[in-house]
């Protein structure tokens, strides 16, 4: 998995949860130089929306 985290080359949205009953955790990693981190499933919800709502494919409907 570790070769799905998003790096400067790569940016992107990664999500990880290994078991139903281990945290998530999340990273993400945008073009624009913004970065973010989050552990814990209501952390990564909260993260994965607003880099959709904020990042990644959202920059290009601007
Ligand atoms: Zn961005």
């Amino acid at each position: 998995m570790a070769d799905l985290t998003p790096t400067p080359d790569r940016p992107g949205l990664h999500v990880s949860k290994p078991s139903p009953n281990t945290p998530a955790t999340a990273s993400a990693l945008c073009h624009c130089g913004a970065s973010a981190t989050a552990k814990g499933d209501a952390q990564v919800k909260a993260l994965v929306e607003g880099y959709t709502a904020h990042h990644g494919p959202a920059h290009n409907r601007r």
